[in-house]
């Protein structure tokens, strides 16, 4: 299947960037972008032909600078940059809310194009305040050299929008408005539907995460795949709630007998 579009996530910060919190701490900026981001890249899977990248490091080990992230997006050839973030008025609580979208201060066609969409489409999901879409000089705008926007998808500093930003319902709203406005704009067709699959899957630890962290089956999916004897269906994705033919049972079960019996031969 060939490539129709490739998108560049940003997960604007990272979890150590000074300031980019609530104002009482409870949520740091990076842990909002970086799920929606998630949920984007899970969205866009749905479609034909998107390829996604992140310029963030999804595991939070590090902020990576701004440059490292533009130049991440160039390199890879990105047709869409997309840059998650959460706003902030000033440091204390306030009444400042809604949701705006930038483009560069040149306001390229294409970029207005999808912030208007995106915008539109992120209103829709959450019925926020419409702050509009605007212009500024910012950096993964102004050094990315494929189309790009900026979403701010309510304040930190705001109490209500802090409650919403910290909840996992509105952040897939959020990732679903992002997603329509990619989708309207570039008119990307839908996989053909599976009717076992569960899209968009809330984000847990280890190794597979589709599979909640208290699930009964957690532990034993994670020593599987650590054995090499099950595979997950992607990198991260187990494929929780799926179900499995009798050929791939046999497959993991000789897989199980094989690492069995080559234990048994090096003792
Ligand atoms: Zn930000």
């Amino acid at each position: 299947m060939s490539t129709q579009l490739k998108v560049a996530i940003d997960a604007g910060h990272g979890p150590d960037t000074p300031g980019k919190r609530c104002p009482d701490d409870s949520m740091r900026e990076f842990q909002f972008n970086s799920v929606v981001a998630r949920y984007v890249r899970d969205g866009l899977s749905d479609y034909i032909g998107v390829e996604t990248i992140f310029t963030h490091a999804d595991d939070g080990s590090r902020d990576v600078p701004l440059k490292e992230r533009t130049d991440k997006a160039n390199a890879w050839k990105a047709d869409v940059l997309v840059s998650i973030h959460a706003n902030a008025y000033g440091s204390d609580w306030n009444d400042a809310q809604g949701i705006e979208t930038y483009v560069y201060t040149t306001r390229p066609a294409e970029a207005a194009k999808l912030a208007e969409a995106v915008q539109r489409n992120l209103l829709l999901e959450t019925g926020r305040k419409n702050r509009g879409v605007k212009a500024d000089n910012l950096h993964m705008l102004r050094e990315s050299n494929m189309t790009a926007i900026l979403v701010e998808c309510g304040f930190m500093t705001n109490r209500d929008e802090a409650r919403l930003l910290k909840d996992d319902d509105y952040r897939r709203k959020c990732a679903m408005g992002i997603v329509a406005g990619i989708v309207e704009v570039y008119g990307l067709k839908k996989k053909a539907p599976n009717p076992t699959s569960t899209p968009m899957q809330p984000v847990y630890g280890g190794k597979f995460k589709d599979v909640p962290d208290d699930h009964y089956a957690k532990g034993a999916t994670e020593r599987l795949a650590a054995k090499g004897i099950i595979n997950g269906m992607a990198d991260d994705l187990f494929g929780f709630g799926r179900s499995i033919t009798r050929e791939d049972v046999a497959v993991m079960v000789d897989r199980a007998v094989t690492y069995l019996e080559q234990k048994i031969s090096q003792n």
